[in-house]
């Protein structure tokens, strides 16, 4: 019975553990990641492909995208293109859709 009840205390914990842990892990998306070049994204906005984007104008970013969900100041956030990853608040990607 004891292990019984350890195990009914551990795994709570450890579902917390893991989810803090996911949290923390969370990386920047990398550009060479194959949907991130599919999209054109780049952590630096100023560095897109001006001529194979050429809808990007000076001064979009993920920052001003209706898609990110990082708050403002935050240096990344996240992105529902790139579930799991976050995205610089400085980057952009072709799917960029500024907030309304
Ligand atoms: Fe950034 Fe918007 Fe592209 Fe997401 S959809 S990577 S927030 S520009």
């Amino acid at each position: 019975m004891t292990s019984r009840r350890t195990f009914i205390q551990i795994v709570p914990i450890a579902g917390l553990a893991m989810l803090a842990s996911q949290h923390a892990i969370a990386a920047d998306v990398d550009p060479k990641d194959p949907q991130a070049a599919a999209l054109g994204y780049v952590a630096d906005a100023t560095k897109a492909d001006k001529a194979k984007y050429p809808k990007y104008a000076a001064g979009q970013n993920c920052a001003s995208c209706q898609l990110y969900q990082g708050k403002a100041g935050d240096a990344s956030g996240g992105c529902p293109l790139f579930a799991g990853k976050t995205v610089a608040a400085k980057g952009w990607c072709s799917a960029y859709a500024k907030k309304p």
